[in-house]
């Protein structure tokens, strides 16, 4: 039996690191409070984009501010008092919203989204579940404005990390996707980009695979956390777990997880919302389509479609607000021929990120067998397998495939 670890946080990032462990010999145990992947990892739009590497916090986002302000946007709405306690973290967030930190965090993402559709092929083929992968591109989508301005800074990005774009007139879109409303008038198909049918399902695949191979899931709520001088004692509800080498991939409760080692974490949460409707008769819908100015992601689920939101800057427990969600479903209506909602209730998650929209993905500054994997905002199901074999690198003592510099925790955690 190899050395033996724990990961906390069985979502998109923790169930990969779980498995890149065990290939690499070591004796894991995957703990979680609820089912594998049911909280963010279930409910995100299930996109895997090449060209996901330009952050919310860009150039474009002082631009939209005076809007913004009025706290009524589809695309990003805020709780005032959460955002006046959280100062230090909005501060960080709209500092890093100029032209030169969006290009070097692009560049730093971008090393983590380019591997991203491979690891999850190699994860898929061995769980054998790649019949939920559909490498059909990932539309982009505008109502009136020219769309896609190649020489603005997102194309001058995607021109510069190799990103294959078709741009497209009102008639190619609806041939591409034929349900359509003829109200696009332009837009952008990101060919090497791929969408899964089932994000909750294609990881618990992942896990079952794990388990088979030999590893432990194990489902208790830790409560509280210690260092030893053997390793790490996790009390759960269900007793006092011991290991001597522990990963944290607990999504938007890493904070609160190293907190319990006397860490101060500045993680922040961009809350979104999901509702599945059921096409209707003879509508088909072939991709994930993005409707940029009206602020949804539509794509096509096991369930029916699954219609995302933007950005909702509130405390992660705080109380849903559907406000997005009303505001975009006439919109979704006008696209596309939806029917009644599925049975499923509305569901919240929270993207857990950190004020340069990069996450940690490090050892933990004061403690040797700790390893620090979360903060991955809006890129964590396509770049949690690739975050996974970066962590088992690092644990298991060998070189990282990229350079790890730009996601250290010494930027966020004190
Ligand atoms: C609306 C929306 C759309 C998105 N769309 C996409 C997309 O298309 N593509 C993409 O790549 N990303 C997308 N994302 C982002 C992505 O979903 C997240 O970045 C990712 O799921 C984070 O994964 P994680 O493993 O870090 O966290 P999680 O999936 O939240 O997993 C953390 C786990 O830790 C467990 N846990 C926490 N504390 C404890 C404790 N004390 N004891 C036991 N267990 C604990 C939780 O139960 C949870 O299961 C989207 C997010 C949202 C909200």
């Amino acid at each position: 039996m190899g050395k033996s670890i724990a990961v906390l946080g069985a979502g998109s990032v923790g169930i990969s690191t779980a498995i890149h462990l065990q290939q690499r010999g070591w004796d894991v145990t995957l703990i979680d409070r609820a089912e594998p992947a049911s909280e963010t990892s279930y409910g995100n739009a299930g996109v895997v984009n090449a060209s996901s590497f330009v952050t919310l916090n860009n150039p474009a986002l002082y631009k939209k501010l005076p809007a913004m302000l009025l706290n009524n946007t589809s695309y990003l709405r805020y709780n005032l008092p959460h955002v006046l306690k959280n100062l230090p973290w909005v501060f960080h967030f709209l500092k890093n919203a100029n032209k030169q930190q969006t290009v070097q965090t692009a560049a730093d993402l971008a090393s983590l989204i380019e591997p991203a559709l491979d690891e999850h092929k190699a994860l898929m083929q061995r769980a054998g579940n790649m019949h939920r992968l559909a490498e059909v591109g990932w539309l982009k989508v505008f109502r009136q404005g020219a769309g896609f301005d190649p020489e603005g800074l997102e194309g001058q990005l995607y021109r510069r990390f190799g990103i294959a774009i078709d741009t497209l007139d009102a008639a190619a879109i609806r041939e591409l996707e034929p349900s359509l409303a003829p109200i696009y008038g332009a837009g952008f198909l990101i060919r090497d980009s791929a969408s899964v049918n089932n994000p909750g399902a294609l990881l618990r695949e992942y896990v079952q695979q794990f388990i088979s191979d030999g590893g432990t899931l194990l489902n208790d709520d830790i409560q509280d956390l210690s260092s030893t001088a053997e390793g790490f004692e996790l009390q759960g509800n269900g007793g006092l777990h011991k290991y001597p080498h522990l990963v944290v991939a607990a999504g938007p409760w890493s904070a609160d997880v190293l907190s319990m080692l006397g860490y101060k974490t500045q993680l922040g949460f961009e809350r979104g919302y999901h509702q599945h409707y059921h096409l209707s008769e003879g509508a088909s819908l072939g991709r994930s389509v993005h409707d940029v100015e009206s602020g949804f992601i539509v794509g096509p689920m096991e369930i029916g479609v699954r219609i995302t939101t933007g950005v909702e800057l509130n405390h992660r427990d705080a109380e849903s607000n559907h406000a997005q969600l009303e505001q975009v479903l006439p919109r979704v209506r006008e696209a596309l021929p939806i029917g009644e909602p599925t049975d499923d209730p509305i569901w919240r998650g929270c993207r857990p990120t950190f004020p340069d929209s990069k996450p940690v993905i490090d050892r933990a500054p004061r403690h040797d067998h700790l390893w620090l994997a979360f903060g991955h905002q809006h890129i964590g199901l396509m770049s949690g397998p690739v975050t996974g074999k970066l962590v088992a690198q690092l644990a298991s003592g060998e070189s990282t495939d990229i350079d790890l510099q730009p996601f250290s925790a010494q930027r966020w955690i004190q």
